[in-house]
């Protein structure tokens, strides 16, 4: 498998050179250059097989510069019930009679579902480090799970190091425990004196600075990286068998969304034949997306209407992946794309598909809807009182949405993002109670911390990097 640029650069690349890249040099995506379709024997056969096989069956198809040998081993590595707490790895249980049914991806390390592909990435990093010989200095900013679910991979990892920064004293204490209690010398934590935009900031800043990023191997490890939206293609696909009898039943999926990286791997599993009937995206007020499945337009936002909301991980302005799903909308049309993303969206922050584009929207099963604090609260705890179940926040936007679109004889499978006790001030306030925690997270924030302060300030970090990437 090779992969191109969304917009229009044609230059065949192989997985491991697109690995450890973010954007593609014309400022695109990338994409495989078809998607393999999966026919009915293969689906019969994937049917019995363990989460870790399935992965590699997957990953199979669109990787062929790493060996067999060596890509199986990594992913049997990745995909423990050790450290994603079950042998299913994303168990699907039902909600009573409703319908709706929702498949457990935050039983790893950091109760999010980003775990699920950073895990992965860990391992795939430290494999092909290894074999170019090369280090990589990955400087990040977070607000909470991506900064998280990165170090947790990448701890302890040879030929990689983390410099995260996070916004001082603003993360949730369970988030700030998580980051900054790790011990491991690869794994550094900046506090920086600001918001979080102000981190952002810095980290565009460095990266800008090419002789910089050249000289201290800089790297990113954001949501647009191709192999993190690979890796979960295959949760789509273990969902579906869990919820059907057989392959001729369908499912439809409704997924929490932020920066479309979680829903465009559902779209990619409906390219490759998987039976998904429809996509649903379920934002919170932050609704870019379900503006545009409504309009037709996509309208970005600046900072000052992006709304602080209760599902924060779904607090975006703009949804860096949906360029991969509006690439495939307009066939594929690079010219286009760059069109709409490049000069019209960086004009004017607002781009509107003509009407036979909009038409086929519809051919790619996407709905979407939208939830708001309070049907977060009442969702929370309708699904408490009927179903004895406790869902996060971000969960919560999502089985307010299914409900919305659920479809008699399709089970409407909703993807779990996150653990209710990563957001426990928004369960006591719509249950009164304390959210259980799994038992070995127990007295997290007791343990000690590890970080440094720093001011927002780009020359402050620059130093720091460059003092800290020998160890
Ligand atoms: C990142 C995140 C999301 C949003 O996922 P996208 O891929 O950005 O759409 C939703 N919920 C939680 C808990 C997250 O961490």
């Amino acid at each position: 498998m090779k992969y191109i640029s969304t917009r229009g650069d044609r230059t065949e690349r192989r997985f491991c050179e697109i690995l450890l890249e973010g954007l593609a040099p014309d400022g695109g995506l990338y994409l495989p250059l078809a998607y393999p379709k999966v026919d009915a024997a293969t689906l019969a056969r994937w049917r019995g097989l363990r989460y870790a096989e399935l992965a590699f069956e997957i990953l199979s198809l669109y990787i062929d510069d790493i060996p067999a040998a060596d890509l199986k081993a990594l992913v049997d590595k990745t995909y423990t019930a050790e450290v994603f707490g079950s042998e299913a790895i994303v168990p699907v249980r039902r909600l009573g009679d409703s319908g709706l049914m929702i498949e457990a991806l935050s039983n790893g390390p950091t109760l999010a579902f980003k775990d699920m592909a950073m895990q992965l990435l860990g391992n795939l990093f430290e494999y092909e480090l290894a074999r170019r010989g090369e280090q990589l200095n990955i400087l990040g900013a977070t607000s909470g799970d991506t900064g998280s679910a990165a170090e947790y991979a990448m701890r302890g990892k040879k030929g990689v190091r983390v410099f995260m920064l996070s916004p001082h004293g603003r993360m949730s204490p369970f988030q700030q425990a998580q980051m900054f209690s790790l011990q491991d010398a690869n794994i550094h934590n900046l506090a920086v004196e600001g918001v979080f935009d102000d981190a952002q900031d810095i980290v565009k800043a460095v990266s800008n600075d090419l002789a910089f990023k050249r000289q201290y191997k800089i790297g990113t490890v954001n949501s647009i990286n191709w192999a993190r939206l690979l890796a979960q293609v295959v949760y789509y696909f273990a969902g579906y068998f869990q919820a059907t009898k057989d392959n001729s039943e369908q499912v439809s999926f409704c997924v929490p969304s932020g920066n479309f990286g979680n829903v465009c791997a559902g779209h990619v599993a409906r390219m490759m034949g998987l039976p998904v009937k429809h996509l649903v995206v379920a934002t919170n007020e932050n609704d870019v997306l379900d503006e545009f499945f409504r309009t037709g337009s996509y309208r970005v936002r600046g900072s000052a209407e992006t709304h602080e909301t209760s599902s924060p991980s779904m607090d975006i302005s703009k949804a860096s992946n949906f360029e991969r799903f509006v690439c495939d909308l307009l066939g594929r049309d690079g010219a286009r794309v760059r069109t709409l993303f490049g000069e019209t969206l960086a004009r004017e922050g607002v781009f509107t598909l003509n009407a036979e584009e909009r038409a086929h929207v519809a051919d790619f099963g996407f709905q979407s809807g939208k939830s708001t604090h309070a049907d977060r609260l009442s969702t929370i705890r309708s699904t408490w009182a009927r179903f004895a179940t406790l869902v996060d926040p971000h969960t919560a936007d999502g089985v307010k949405v299914a409900a919305e679109h659920v479809e008699a004889g399709v089970p409407m499978i909703v993807l779990e993002t996150a653990l209710p006790t990563k957001f426990a001030a928004t369960i006591r306030e719509a249950l009164g109670r304390e959210p259980e925690r799994p038992a070995v997270l127990a007295g997290l924030e007791a343990l000690p911390k590890r970080f440094t302060v720093v001011p927002a300030q780009v020359d402050v970090v620059k130093a720091f990097v460059a003092e800290h990437c020998q160890d």
